[in-house]
């Protein structure tokens, strides 16, 4: 837990946008927020719970959801809803499209530039403020057509 890395999302940043919505951190917290920054490929609260579990053993599913949901109220993580299925988290707060690979499972983050983000929410009446979009793309990805 106390690995320095590099430049991504820590939970020092954790700890401040949790005390803005005057929570604190816990052990709990930061792995559960440490597991989703590590591996972004969207996993479900029960993915989370595997991946916690080597290093908090006695965490219980109950808590891995009370974190995930702390952490999206915090605006740390976004939970995405895919039809029927169960919902996923993601840690990337830059505006992005997901693209949901119908074949495999996964979902893989599209960059949404802003301009387009712009565009978008200039598209939704007056009176209304967006401060977000959520646009899935569903489909299977197809190896680079070079070969
Ligand atoms: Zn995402």
């Amino acid at each position: 837990m106390s690995s320095a890395t590099t430049t991504a999302p820590h939970p020092a940043g954790l700890a401040r946008k949790l005390a803005d919505s005057g929570l604190r951190s816990t052990p709990q917290r930061e792995v559960v927020y440490e597991v989703l920054l590590k591996r972004r490929d969207h996993p479900t609260a029960d993915e989370v719970f595997t991946r916690v579990k080597p290093e908090l053993p006695s965490i219980s599913l109950a808590t891995v959801y009370n974190c995930l949901e702390t952490l999206v109220q915090c605006d740390l993580v976004r939970a995405v809803n895919f039809e029927r299925g169960p919902t996923r988290y993601c840690p990337n707060l830059i505006p992005h499209a997901h693209f949901h690979d119908e074949v495999t499972g996964q979902t893989h983050d599209i960059d949404l530039p802003p301009a387009l983000f712009a565009k978008l929410k200039a598209v939704v009446p007056a009176g209304f403020d967006a401060n977000a979009v959520e646009i899935t793309f569903r489909g299977k990805f197809i190896a680079s057509s070079v070969n």
